[in-house]
């Protein structure tokens, strides 16, 4: 009692410093299914440009209904870790079906994608091997090559001569392992990988990459940046989620080289000590790998929607970065007028958000929008309009 008074005290100054630097989170409460248009609890019907659902899996029937099929079959929950009670064959048959979309060798499930990134470094590498990691990698990356005791390297975004140096001082280890994101989610910008492999080949490197915002997204089918650098089964680890373009609801998964799946499988301590994803959730997975096998539709439609809602704001006079993925930042540079915009194109009906210091660099705030394969043609003109009304307003249009 007396210890947690204390604490408290000290919580709440922490709390209020994080509120009167303008940098408290509050959430917003959707009444509605996740979907390109939502129902917030305040009753506003808004169109949804800030979901990862890439691909318009997310509320999916035919995925609702795959997932009910298994949970039928299968029930509800797992109650163990696969090393002590086992896994069901629904397991094995989406992580067969991971590998055959990505084509790699093997793959193993978590409970969600900053688990596999949690859980790979450190039972691979030691303290004599090397890991050289991008500046701008995900918190999760971050967060596991912590756990390791591999020597760190860090190279600045996507800089291949940053990254070269960082392989020559590398070469003092045993083993490297250079790690990036497929695409970065501040930007979109797609990691150069063929240059990354050219690097990591003459520097005698392997390659891991998180395909989280890629996979379902980037490459003409959509099987990520290894796709779209014709380097397909060629990146030793591969890490994704199934919380994004696949359907959104959870779970991760590290695929890749069978060695290396297989000492993960012994090792990783987010797999051992932590529960098997639930049947619904694999039954709707394979529903999804299944389907997305057999039919580019929906990676398609996606790609078409993107290039023609960022050709219409680019000519509307927005600063819209270049990409080839299906995040698209509207740049605003300046921290009040990000959060002034989105809050005024919520007025409007259009739901995406601001972004500023310290999510991005000081002077580089902007909207981020998430463009989806179920965005329909009139929903992205309504958007591009809403823009064009509140960026006049505040006189963000190149004239
Ligand atoms: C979203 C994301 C993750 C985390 O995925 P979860 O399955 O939600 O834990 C990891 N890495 C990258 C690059 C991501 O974008």
């Amino acid at each position: 009692m007396q210890a947690y008074q204390t604490f408290r005290e000290y919580l709440a100054k922490e709390l209020e410093a994080i509120q009167s630097a303008g940098l408290y989170k509050s959430e917003r409460i959707i009444a509605s299914p996740q979907s390109v248009a939502i129902t917030l609890q305040s009753g506003q019907q808004v169109l949804n440009f800030c979901a990862n659902n890439y691909l318009g899996l997310s509320d999916s029937k035919e995925l609702t209904s795959a997932a009910c099929k298994a949970m039928e079959s299968r029930g509800y929950g797992m109650s163990s870790v696969r090393f002590i009670c086992g896994a069901q064959d629904l397991h094995k048959q989406l992580e067969a079906a991971i590998a055959r979309f990505f084509g790699t060798e093997d793959t193993i499930l978590y409970a969600a994608c900053f688990d596999a990134n949690g859980g790979v470094f450190e039972p691979l590498l030691g303290e004599k091997d090397a890991i050289i990691s991008d500046a701008l990698n995900h918190a999760s990356i971050i967060d596991g090559v912590r756990l390791c005791k591999a020597v760190r390297y860090r190279y600045a975004n996507a800089n291949m001569q940053d990254l070269e140096a960082q392989l020559q001082a590398a070469q003092a280890q045993r083993f490297r392992l250079i790690v990036t994101d497929g695409v970065f989610s501040m930007d979109g910008n797609v990691a150069p990988l063929d240059k990354i492999h050219a690097l990591a080949e003459k520097y005698s490197a392997m390659v891991m990459v998180d395909e989280s915002h890629s996979a379902g997204v980037v490459g003409k089918t959509g099987r990520g940046v290894t796709e779209l650098f014709n380097l397909r089964g060629q990146a030793e680890i591969i890490t994704g989620t199934l919380g994004k373009a696949f359907g959104g609801a959870i779970g991760g998964f590290t695929t890749g080289k069978k060695e290396i799946i297989a000492m993960l499988r012994q090792r990783s301590r987010p797999y051992l000590f932590s529960n098997s994803l639930p049947p619904a959730v694999v039954g709707a997975g394979i529903y999804t790998f299944g389907y997305l096998e057999n039919s580019t539709v929906l990676q398609d439609k996606l790609h078409e929607n993107t290039a023609y809602f960022i050709g219409k704001m680019q000519q509307a006079g927005f600063d819209v970065k270049p990409t080839q993925s299906a995040i698209c930042a509207v740049m605003l540079y300046d921290a009040k007028l990000s959060q002034d915009m989105a809050d005024k194109l919520l007025e409007e009906g259009i739901y995406v958000a601001g972004f500023y210091y310290p999510v991005v660099p000081k002077g580089q705030a902007r909207i981020r929008l998430q463009i989806s394969a179920a965005h329909e043609r009139e929903q992205l003109d309504k958007c591009i309009r809403a823009f064009v009304k509140v960026g006049g307003e505040l006189g963000v249009l190149k004239s």
